[in-house]
């Protein structure tokens, strides 16, 4: 029973090392946010020393009483959440989750539509490199020009020529929201399942704040970390019809035992995630969202080159587009991290940078919200931001600026 302190202090160093970075600058990528205590309580307890392949009450190991139960628990607290008639909760990340509904749905060799990662899709939804690009025949669809928007026209006239057994709608850069009633329609059309990835704003969804996807997919995933503010971690719902492939392509189909000690932390999620603390939260994120868009569509910002995709943004992230500026995406978020705002810089539609450097940076507020920060924050750190973006800036003083926030809302005050 020796703590860690003890027994791996170099371990334990990283560890500390890494809590004092999160307290003490301002956490902005999108896809992160902080876990409650009680769900890092929950995913440190003794269920990691358990083996429960199979599903409550049909496993293939004994002694699986109590994960029994936190399991179903977890299951009814998602269903419930979302309206699913089924859930899996058994994924162990997003990716897997992913992988394990396009097996239960899929052939090798069979067509799918997603979204081209370089106009916001995910690596899962056909990259060429990943499993979903190798073992699928892939037909990406695009954002419009113009408009930045998901090209629905492109989508519907793509479907018809190609005939995908798979459309993917869902993204994890991209500051619209998505019609689920017209991806259905046109899946409907060609014979598709539709499947939608909401990992980025499942939480969004569970506060009432977004539409939800559950009532127009055949099969919805998601992650646990992102918006939803739980532990990492992947969940499937699907239709009762879908039930029993989605469960079998999971386990035995992807993956062996699952990670009970995770599910319990899930389950606790899933109970926070149903409270008004968290509606309340999830509106201070768009919000957050909002007031940042604006201050960085403002003249003073533009006028160096600086500006936002779509020109606004109706969910947890900004797009900021940086093809007519001199700094590019590499720089900007080396200029930031400097300053001690983490973002990270991304590729854009139709960008003239290489992928390792990018034009555009990709900054959201869920792990702020989070935090606490209030409406006068977001816009304190939107005018950090949008200072840093000009080409002479006062890092002393901005620095200054981003500690005072930060020791403003203090993260995981008990913790050391
Ligand atoms: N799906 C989407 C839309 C994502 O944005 C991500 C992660 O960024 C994933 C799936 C993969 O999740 P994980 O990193 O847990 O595998």
């Amino acid at each position: 029973n020796t703590p860690l302190h003890e027994l791996d202090p170099d371990v334990a160093a990283a560890v500390d090392a890494e809590l004092l970075r999160q307290q003490s600058t301002l956490e902005m990528i999108a896809s992160e946010n902080f876990a409650p205590v009680a769900v890092m309580e929950a995913q440190g307890s003794v269920l990691t020393n358990k083996y429960a392949e199979g599903y409550p009450g049909r496993r293939y190991y004994g002694g699986c009483e109590h994960v029994d139960v936190v399991e179903q628990i977890a299951i009814d607290r998602i269903k419930a959440l979302f309206g699913a008639e089924h859930a899996n909760v058994q994924p162990h990340s997003g990716a897997q989750a992913n992988a394990a509904a396009m097996f239960a749905l899929l052939k090798p060799g069979d067509t799918i539509m997603g979204l081209n990662l370089a106009h916001g899709g995910h690596l899962t939804h056909g990259m060429k490199i990943n499993f979903s690009g190798k073992l699928y025949n892939v037909v990406a669809y695009h954002v419009d020009d113009a408009t930045g928007e998901v090209d629905m026209a492109e989508v519907e006239r793509l479907a018809k020529e190609s005939k995908p057994k798979l459309i993917v709608a869902g993204w994890s850069a991209y500051p619209r929201q998505l019609d689920f009633a017209a991806f259905r329609r046109i899946a409907d059309e060609v014979g598709a399942y539709l499947m939608v990835d909401m990992a980025h704003f499942a939480g969004l969804v569970a506060a009432g704040l977004h539409p939800n996807p559950v009532p127009h997919a055949h099969v919805v995933t998601t992650t646990t970390h992102k918006t939803l503010g739980g532990p990492r971690g992947g969940v499937i719902l699907s239709t009762a019809e879908l039930a029993k492939k989605i469960n079998s392509a999971v386990f035995p189909g992807q993956q062996g035992g699952p990670l009970e000690h995770v599910i319990a932390a899930k389950a606790v999620s899933f109970k926070v995630a149903a409270s008004e603390e968290f509606k309340e939260r999830q509106q201070r994120t768009l919000d957050g969202a909002r007031i940042l868009a604006e201050r960085l569509v403002q003249a003073d910002v533009t006028e160096h080159g600086v500006s936002v995709l779509t020109g606004g943004t109706d969910v947890h992230l900004v797009l900021v587009d940086l093809r007519n500026s001199e700094l590019d995406g590499q720089q900007a978020e080396d200029r930031l991290h400097g300053l001690g705002i983490t973002v990270n810089r991304n590729a854009i539609p139709n960008d003239p940078r290489p992928p390792m450097v990018t034009s555009g940076l990709r900054i959201g507020t869920p792990a702020l919200a989070t935090r606490g920060f209030q409406a006068e924050d977001f816009a304190e750190v939107a005018d950090i931001i949008a200072e840093a973006l000009k080409p002479s800036y006062d890092a002393d003083a901005l620095s200054a600026r981003v500690t005072a926030l930060a020791g403003k809302h203090p993260l995981y005050p008990g913790l050391k």
